[in-house]
Order: C-alpha cells, then sequence, then structure tokens
C-alpha cells in the first residue's frame, strides 16, 4: 500500500475505533496535523491466539467495475482501503505464527495489515492459508506467491480435494505448484486439520455453485475459542446442517451476507446467484438467544447492500437486534 493511502486508511481507521488522544485532531485539512497522527498510529499486538478481519466484500471488491450507482460512486471519491474482500486473519504470537483464510484478490494489503497486529515476523508471508472455494475473490490472491511477485517457497496452502486438484491442473495456479511456491494439503469434510497446538480447522461442506470445486465454511477452533466461517453458501436450508444449532455450538460466526434483499441487482437474475439474504437470515436468527445473536458477524457484503453504509437503517436494524457487522481490524480472542 502507498504511504499516503496507508495515512488516510489509519487516520479513518482510527476516527472509527477513537484511538485518537484527540478525536478532535481527525479532520482532515491541516497535513501537520495528519502527519503527527501517522506518526503515533500502531496497532497493539496480539498477545494470545487472535481472529483478525482483513476483508468483508463480496468476491469482486467495492467500488465494484463499471457499478455507477452511488455505492460505488460515492466510494470513488473517498477511497479508504477499509474496502477489501472478504479474509480473516489468526495470529499466534506462542508459537509465531500467522494463518490466512481465503486468498483474496486484495492479499498482499491483507497480508501486511496482519503484520501490523503482531511484532515477532518480519516477514508479511503467512504459515498457511486455508482456501474455501474457486471463486475469483477466495484463491486468486494466490498468484502473488508466484514468480512474478514474492516467489514465495513452499507456503502451505489448504484446500479441499477438487479444489487442490484444481490448482494442480490448471495453469497459472499449475506453476506454482510445479515451482514449489505453494505447498498443497488435501483437507477433508467433517474432519480436523491440527496445525499447532493453537489452531485446529474443520471444513464443512456447504451448497453452492461448484463449478470448480466443492465449497466449504471453516470451523475455526481456538485454544478457547470456536468460530465459524461461512462466506458463501446459497441458501441455508439447502444446507443439511442447521445453522442455528451451528451458531449456539460456536463462540463467534461470520455469515455470508451478499444481499440485503432480492431488489438489489435489477439487472442480473437473483435465481442465479442465490445467497440467503440479510433480511431472511435475521428471520431465521430470530429464535436465538441475545447471546447467540451476539456471536454473529454479516460478512462477504456486495457492493450494493445498504449494510455497508455505516448510516443506513437496515445497519441500525441489524445492530438493535443484536447481531454485528464485520468491519476491518476487528479482532476476536481465540
Ligand atoms: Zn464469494
Ligand atoms: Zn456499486
Ligand atoms: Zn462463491
Amino acid at each position: 500500500m502507498s504511504k499516503f493511502y496507508y495515512s488516510l486508511f489509519c487516520l479513518l481507521i482510527l476516527s472509527c475505533t477513537q484511538e485518537i488522544d484527540d478525536p478532535e485532531s481527525s479532520e482532515i485539512g491541516d497535513s501537520t496535523l495528519i502527519q503527527n497522527e501517522i506518526e503515533n498510529i500502531s496497532f497493539e499486538p496480539v498477545d494470545s491466539p487472535t481472529l483478525i478481519v482483513l476483508g468483508t466484500l463480496q468476491d469482486a471488491g467495492a467500488p465494484h467495475m463499471n457499478c455507477h450507482q452511488a455505492c460505488c460512486e460515492n466510494l470513488r471519491k473517498n477511497l479508504d482501503h477499509s474496502n477489501l474482500v472478504v479474509s480473516l486473519g489468526f495470529i499466534d504470537p506462542e508459537n509465531h505464527q500467522k494463518y490466512l483464510f481465503e486468498a483474496s484478490p486484495d492479499m498482499p494489503e491483507q497480508l501486511a495489515l496482519l503484520s501490523d497486529h503482531e511484532n515477532f515476523s518480519s516477514n508479511d508471508l503467512p504459515d498457511g492459508v486455508f482456501i474455501t472455494h474457486a471463486h475469483i475473490g477466495h484463491y486468486t490472491g494466490l498468484m502473488y506467491f508466484g514468480k512474478e511477485a514474492n516467489n514465495a517457497s513452499s507456503i502451505p496452502v489448504y484446500a479441499m480435494p477438487k479444489m487442490k486438484t484444481f490448482l494442480e491442473k490448471n495453469g497459472p495456479w499449475s506453476q506454482l505448484v510445479e515451482d514449489k511456491n505453494i505447498r498443497l494439503s488435501s483437507l477433508k469434510s467433517n474432519t480436523t486439520t491440527s496445525v499447532s497446538n493453537n489452531l485446529q480447522v474443520i471444513p464443512l461442506l456447504v451448497p453452492h455453485r461448484d463449478e470448480f470445486s466443492e465449497t466449504v465454511g471453516f470451523k475455526i477452533i481456538g485454544p478457547t475459542k470456536t468460530a465459524l466461517f461461512i462466506p458463501d453458501i446459497d441458501k441455508w436450508e439447502k444446507w443439511d446442517l442447521d445453522i442455528n444449532s451451528e451458531i449456539t455450538n460456536v463462540d463467534y460466526a461470520f455469515l455470508d451476507a451478499t444481499f440485503y434483499s432480492s431488489k438489489e441487482i435489477p439487472n442480473r437474475k437473483i435465481e442465479e446467484i442465490p445467497h440467503p439474504l440479510v433480511s431472511e437470515s435475521m428471520d431465521r436468527f430470530k429464535s436465538l438467544s441475545d447471546m447467540d445473536k451476539s456471536k454473529i458477524y454479516f460478512i462477504h457484503v456486495n457492493h450494493t447492500n445498504p449494510i455497508l453504509d455505516q448510516s443506513s437503517d437496515v445497519k441500525h436494524q441489524i445492530e438493535e437486534a443484536g447481531y454485528h457487522v464485520a468491519e476491518i481490524h476487528d479482532t476476536f480472542k481465540m
């Protein structure tokens, strides 16, 4: 990220979290003030295993190519670099390790953000990457491990069997495998992969448009807490597991929030790109206790979804009902 954008990004983050000593000084316009603030900014390194939100958007991000509606025009005027494609990071300070869930097209920036939350490594490269499926927002960041970019050495990439074969058999991904930039490990559904004493991962198959690979969500198990991460699923009712019970069994749930309503994308047939609408999910989750509702963080948000707008009515309704909309740099003790 260029220094300017990083500075602007930090400023915006701080102005949201109110960590600046003098909140008044966060007004943009006085370059001296801005410079002073930039120099004072740093994230506290995490002191125990922690999950960090590194991106919250649907695959194609925002501003979205060729979208000239207010959702994206406003973003183009105020690029703040908190708009990154869905991804979670896991930092394990005890073992000096960090992991990535999804290799999004924004991965270089996201790995730098992950480094901002730890102080044990001088290297942004992760100790492993878990991939849910072969749609562009979830794996194409792998290209940055290749010859034209980092020329990384044997980064462990964890994928389901079809996803693994897809990467092995198709260029340019096959070159990453042949050149040993990445080292593929096969995951098995409903089976625990133990990465370390502090991290275990269980893939759960979910119904989705599986053109090139199967699709999974992950149960991410830390030493004291468990998180469910399902960025893409066609509909909750098509799943063989009951999402409400799954929520009660974890501490945090990061769930598909692609669209709020079916009216958002007038130029596309929504039946061809099914997702649980946020409005439907809220109905389904209504019977959960307040404690269970508070575990839910909506993520994988399309550029058209009004929950991206901090001041929208639907965002307020979601929060009033006890749910959250995931935000970049949100941290969760694991
Ligand atoms: Zn997606
Ligand atoms: Zn848009
Ligand atoms: Zn998908």
